[in-house]
């Protein structure tokens, strides 16, 4: 018996918008495999097939499982919404295979079947957007660099192209789509129509539409697709509407044409091709650009950039003077947000044109202050009684070498001065324990999700003076052998050792909710 893994986009989520060869393939397969709320949205389909489902960030492992099926010969149905190959599983399930060896001719065979992706659904809802030059952008920047996205967008947007943001924005990345339309604004009319498609063809569909200027009024998120129009969208009847160009050649309104159908494709007829370009038909070409280039001119000035900066009151220091209050609010101001987070500190948005000043005003302050993001972020106690004032040094030397540090993933390095260790350092990402002189090391919490655990114990009693080379060590190697987006838990579980510290098998990622023919 061979295996075949079929790599199925559903399309947007109603049944009606699935290809028959969708269907079919589900049915056809022994086992399905993909993303919970994907599973939950085609389940008539799959009847009492097993499932194995996971949870967002397990496309790896979902991949591997899938081959590792197909290859114990059974036809495994990998599911994506949309279309499998864009943003879905299909480059993922072919980059696994890849990396075992696998040809087209000796491997096990692969199914790609093609689905409606979002950006199509959401058109056909809006009315009909796209209809000219468009592209797709992922805000998302869990796997690709803010810097590269910044540049696509950029690019897209001076190009004219009409553009469908897809990963808009999630509960965590909020920032990117307000970065986004500070940058479009910078090419286009602050009037440009936009629409937001949230859940298209599912039970909970919005469609809005809105423009440029006012598309982050509206609720934007993870299933949200935001289809931005290019400078001849228009809007009528609460349709989005992009043309094609035909308006240049033809009168649409009449049913005499003015161009004979033999005329039509006459050079005089189109002088905008590429072999007509003469002087004056670039400068049309040239007018348009020029517009957007006022626009850009006109909007640089519009919108200032946000810092978002994390401030604490120390290392130790748990106390926030009320000076410190005072400063704080006044930087904040009504424009700024100053949020509570649950890693000791307090996370300032600032719209600001000027930086420097706001972080040199805090410094003034004693505040102290971090970057945001994947970085490295020392959580230490309040060392509460003096004995335990011991090992604070070594708390601030941690932290002036290593917080801030970019990393693969955000990481937490949880620092308690005794053996109480009442301010969780176990439960972090690594987690340092002061007692009896000596340093406890704890690898590996996993500290989010319903499967949160605590880290693994990996030494007792280090001492004073190797704690800080020990755990640089490790950051390093996380540093450089991490996978983008992989948190510490999983790093340590998939290489096994890390800075000489074993790993001890517990817990196992992908969660087998029906136990696969019979296994
Ligand atoms: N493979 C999918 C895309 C997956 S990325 C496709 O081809 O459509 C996930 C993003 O797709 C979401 O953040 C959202 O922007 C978009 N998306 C997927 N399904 C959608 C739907 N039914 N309605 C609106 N947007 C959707």
């Amino acid at each position: 018996m061979s295996g075949k893994l079929l790599v199925i986009g559903f399309g947007p989520g109603s049944v009606d918008h699935m290809t028959k060869r969708a269907r079919e393939a589900i049915e056809e397969s022994d086992i399905v495999i993909g993303y919970k709320t994907y599973v939950e949205l085609v389940s008539d389909l799959i009847g009492d097939k097993p499932i194995i489902s996971t949870g967002m960030t397990e496309e790896v492992s979902r991949a591997q499982e899938a081959v590792k099926w197909a290859e114990r010969g059974k036809k495994v149905a990998v599911i994506s919404s949309g279309d499998a190959g864009l943003y879905g599983m299909a480059g993922l399930i072919y980059e696994v295979l890849i990396e075992k060896g696998w040809t087209k001719e000796s491997g096990i065979e692969v199914e790609v079947i093609p689905g409606i992706s979002a950006i199509h659904s959401c058109a056909a809802l809006l009315g009909a957007p796209i209809m000219h030059d468009a592209c797709t952008i992922s805000l998302s920047d869990h796997l690709t660099p803010w810097a590269l996205i910044e540049k696509r967008i950029e690019a897209a947007a001076a190009a004219d192209f009409v553009i469908a943001l897809y990963n808009p924005k999630s509960g965590r990345r909020t920032r990117q789509i307000v970065e986004a339309q500070r940058i479009l604004l910078r090419y286009r009319s602050p009037k440009t129509p936009v629409g937001l498609v949230k859940s298209a063809y599912r039970e909970r569909q919005q469609i809005v539409l809105t423009d440029l200027e006012h598309m982050l009024e509206h609720d934007i998120g993870m299933l949200t697709t935001v289809i931005i129009g290019n400078s001849s969208t228009f809007v009528h009847d609460g349709l989005m509407i992009t043309p094609r160009g035909y308006q240049r050649k033809y009168t649409l309104n009449a049913l005499e044409q003015p161009l004979k159908p033999h005329e039509r494709l006459r050079k005089e007829a189109e002088p905008w091709a590429l072999d007509q370009v003469k002087a004056n038909v670039r400068d049309t070409a040239e007018e348009a650009l020029q517009k957007v280039a006022i626009q850009q001119r006109k909007q640089l000035t519009m919108a200032p950039a946000i810092l978002e900066i994390a401030v604490s009151s120390g290392i130790a220091n748990k106390t926030f003077t009320p000076k410190q209050m005072m400063v704080l609010a006044e930087i904040v101001g009504e424009q700024g947000t100053m949020m509570y987070t649950p890693d000791h500190y307090l996370k300032l948005a600032i719209p600001t044109s000027d930086p420097d000043r706001i972080i040199a005003r805090l410094k003034e302050a004693d505040l102290m202050i971090a970057p945001i993001g994947d970085v490295l972020t020392v959580k230490a106690c309040d060392f509460c009684d003096g004995e335990k004032k011991d090992s604070i040094p070594y708390a601030e030397q941690l932290h002036e070498q290593l917080s801030g540090l970019a990393l693969p993933k955000e990481l937490k390095l949880g620092f308690n001065g005794c053996g109480m260790a009442c301010y969780g350092a176990v439960r972090e990402d690594i987690g340092i324990v002061y007692r009896k002189g000596a340093f406890d090391l704890f690898l590996g919490g996993k500290t989010v999700g319903r499967n949160a655990h605590p880290g693994q114990l990996v030494a007792e009693g280090i001492p004073p003076h190797e704690i800080v080379p020990v755990v640089t060590r490790i950051i390093q190697e996380y540093k450089e052998h991490g996978h983008p987006n992989e948190r510490f838990h999983k790093f340590f579980q998939r290489k096994k050792q890390v800075g000489g510290f074993v790993y001890q098998e517990e817990h196992s990622t992908a969660k087998i909710e029906v136990p696969a023919c019979g296994e």
